[in-house]
């Protein structure tokens, strides 16, 4: 190695330890991100009150052509890796039981399925599970009931988030998932996020995957893409040999259910928005009337006779069999009811792409294409989500100057795998990175680099990176002088030391 190559990288790591002014940022978390609005919350319970939405689509339902649909319903969870608590406070209080009771729900009935996409916490959930559930849940990803998308340590920004904090973020979760159980993702899972990118799309294709499945666009172009029938289409993103590049993209039929249940349909207390009303014999005839109506509406909105609808809302599925229950009877009452014309089943993106690439071929269904971005957006008339563009700026930053300690920590690391500078035992180094890297990961969540959190939460998000990024440039510090001193001594960096 030339000495020229440690002047740079120990002038880099200057750079960027005094661009990071770690204490400083600390210290100035501004309030500006997290606001709410009474006008539009009384705007979104106008938009849920049940009776009337119910009474709508039995009457618009009935009207429509009775042909046999399929409904694949997708349980999720959609687990922030924080938001209003941190990223521990939510592993502690609902993502564990929530993966503690799912699986033994999967377990016990193998029609169940479940669509997971952060690994932040199922890498954590995993590496505290016992040999014989880790067993258990190899044999549901291998029965398909577990499916992973997505796959990132967490969902991250489209808009704000650099291209090479959305590689590490994603390649952070693969690896885990490739590691573990053989798995690797095809499918993008950006659910939650306050508009979506081409560039985001373009990298989706680099890493495999063939679909993506988001929610928010502007409320007047889905509401054209519903009449037209394009809720689901191709985003083709530009290669720069102008080779063909395209992912299926699918949007729900109700815009404002975003990636949630039907209105009415999400069965956990404390967790719905709104919490829909239990089904049981007494009422079981009317709610599925419910379910039957809204199915045939949202059916005629789509090209496929098989309709895909998100079964979760925010950290649901803790009472995991009480949801699962709920909607046994669903699927129970169709089954035994067949002159509805309906059947209900637990699906995933995976099963659901299996059905409708069947009618592509068998029918010659073609899907439009898009080439655009979906940002801004707006849900309601004069309401843009905006701020977060430029929100929450120390937060910004420190997630710019990680990303370059990482850049720069990187390369050397290789550099002295390459060089053989590093015993093969050595973790210290290589943990450091695992750590920037999660931090980096962490402070790219749709609700961190965004400023969408209160500021106790976003302090956690530039606690655990600032953390991350003093480590980082600790141990790079000690190798860069050990390494320099090896060029005279020639003795291993790590015998240096004792
Ligand atoms: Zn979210």
């Amino acid at each position: 190695m030339k000495k020229e190559f440690f002047s740079f990288v120990a002038l880099l790591l200057i750079v960027i330890s005094k661009n990071a002014s770690i204490e400083g940022n600390l210290s100035a978390v501004p309030n500006l991100g997290f606001c709410e609005s009474k006008q539009k919350n009384q705007q979104y319970e106008e938009l849920y009150k049940h009776e009337q939405i119910w009474e709508i689509h039995s009457r618009e339902g009935r009207k429509l052509d009775q042909k046999k649909i399929t409904v694949h319903l997708i349980p999720h969870s959609h687990m922030d890796i924080a938001w209003l608590s941190g990223m521990e406070g939510y592993y502690q209080s609902r993502a564990k039981h929530i993966l503690n009771n799912v699986i033994e729900e999967l377990w016990k009935d193998t029609t169940k399925t479940f669509s997971l996409s952060v690994m932040g916490f199922f890498r954590r959930w995993w590496n505290e599970a016992s040999a014989s559930t880790k067993t258990i849940v190899k044999h549901l990803v291998e029965n398909k009931q577990l499916d992973f998308v997505g796959g990132g340590f967490c969902e991250n920004d489209d808009a704000i988030s650099y291209y090479e904090d959305v590689i590490e973020n994603m390649e952070n979760g693969h690896a885990f998932l490739k590691k573990e159980l053989n798995v690797v993702p095809t499918v993008g899972w950006n659910i939650d996020n306050f508009g979506h990118t081409i560039g985001m799309n373009y990298l989706f294709t680099q890493m495999g995957f063939h679909s993506n499945f988001f929610t928010r666009i502007h409320y007047q172009e889905h509401s054209q893409r519903k009449e037209k029938k394009e809720l689901e289409f191709f985003w083709e993103p530009p290669t720069k040999t102008g080779e063909p590049n395209k992912l299926y993209q699918f949007l729900q039929y109700d815009f404002y259910q975003w990636y949630h249940c039907p209105v009415g349909f999400c069965f956990e207390s404390g967790r719905c928005f709104p919490q829909g009303e239990s089904i049981g014999s007494h009422n079981v005839e009317r709610r599925v009337g419910q379910f039957v109506d809204y199915f045939r509406q949202a059916a005629s909105k789509y090209r496929f006779d098989n309709v895909f609808h998100f079964f979760g809302d925010d950290y649901t599925y803790e009472a995991a069999a009480t949801f699962f229950g709920n909607l046994d009877q669903i699927i129970k009452y169709l089954k035994d009811h067949p002159e509805l014309n309906m059947q209900a089943i637990y699906s995933t993106p995976a099963k659901y792409l299996e059905y409708i690439r069947k009618q592509v071929v068998e029918q010659n269904i073609t899907l439009p294409s898009s080439t655009s971005d979906f940002l801004p957006i707006a849900d309601i008339p004069n309401s843009y989500w905006t701020g977060f563009f430029t929100s929450r700026v120390h937060l910004k930053k420190l997630a710019k100057d990680a990303n370059q300690l990482s850049q720069v920590a990187k390369t050397f690391h290789s550099l002295l795998m390459i060089n053989q500078l590093l015993a093969s035992n050595d973790t210290e180094y290589a943990d450091a990175i695992q750590s920037l890297t999660d931090a980096i990961s962490y402070i790219n969540h749709h609700d961190a680099i965004t400023g969408t959190s209160p500021s106790g939460v976003i302090h956690d998000y530039m606690s655990v990176t600032s953390n991350a990024v003093r480590k980082m440039l600790n141990v790079s510090y000690s190798f860069l002088f050990l390494t320099v001193a090896r060029t005279s001594t020639k003795k291993s960096p790590k015998s240096l030391l004792k």
